[in-house]
């Protein structure tokens, strides 16, 4: 598969094996790499809970971790409770 790459720059056709413009030397691939990076962080997201628990990140500084975990359990305890409340209240009305 021979694709092509139009450059932004001068509006030149290039073979996408190239990384920069053969006329003027534009990178050719920094809009793909950023949509990569950014589908990427959309998967990230992705993963795991679909529900809307605090994420804890690699990113997060060491000291703030204790914090988020406390945090996340309070918020999954507060989200079990709403649960058994409206599986309860399920129940009662049925
Ligand atoms: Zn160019």
């Amino acid at each position: 598969m021979a694709s092509q790459v139009l450059c932004k720059s001068c509006k030149n056709w290039n073979p996408s094996t190239e990384d920069y413009c053969q006329s003027c030397g534009t990178e050719l691939h920094q809009e793909r790499k950023e949509r990569e990076k950014v589908q990427l962080e959309r998967s990230e997201t992705q993963k795991g809970w679909d529900v809307p628990v605090i994420k804890i990140k690699p990113t997060h500084p060491w000291f703030i971790k204790p914090f988020l975990y406390v945090a996340r359990a309070i918020q999954l305890a507060a989200l079990a409770i709403g649960g058994a409340l409206a599986w309860s209240a399920f129940w009662a009305s049925a």
